[in-house]
């Protein structure tokens, strides 16, 4: 499971992950559709970056 929040600034991230994970499964950018999501903190991109590679 994807943390609620950013486990760095408490952003809640688990809101985003979804469509973050289709949206790349799709071919998008991940930089690209992180910065269209507001997810402007790299310690919550790493997060969303580092649980699609899990899966
Ligand atoms: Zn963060």
């Amino acid at each position: 499971m994807i943390p609620i929040r950013c486990i760095s600034c408490g952003k809640v991230v688990s809101a985003f992950f979804d469509e973050y994970k289709k949206r790349v499964e799709d071919g998008e950018n991940p930089k690209e559709v992180l910065d269209d999501l507001g997810i402007s903190k790299y310690c919550c991109r790493r997060m969303l970056i580092a649980h699609v590679e899990v899966w």
